[in-house]
Parts: C-alpha cells; sequence; structure tokens
C-alpha cells in the first residue's frame, strides 16, 4: 500500500472541518485519490503524486 493510501485510508470516516453532519469518504477527484465530505463534498486531502 503506498504512503498517500495509508494517509487517505487514515482520514477515511473522520468527520468533516467544514461542516456540521460530514464524514470523510474516499473519492476519485479531478482524477486523483482524495477524501472528500459525504456532505459538502470540500475534499479534506488529495493525493497529487502520481503512483
Ligand atoms: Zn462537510
Amino acid at each position: 500500500m503506498a504512503p498517500n493510501d495509508r494517509i487517505l485510508s487514515s482520514l477515511e470516516g473522520s468527520p468533516c472541518n467544514y461542516c456540521e453532519e460530514g464524514i470523510l469518504i474516499r473519492e476519485q477527484f479531478k482524477g486523483n485519490s482524495a477524501v472528500l465530505c459525504s456532505q459538502c463534498g470540500t475534499p479534506a486531502i488529495q493525493s497529487w503524486e502520481p503512483e
């Protein structure tokens, strides 16, 4: 597992910093692995490094 995957996995399920009820979920965001809020869609982190 790549280091980025570990970071993303550790964030998954965390509460969103931008809204009250959101939970972070893993998604593809503009072609990159990212963790987005399930409520407001704000990306919490994004992996820019090529695998
Ligand atoms: Zn949110």
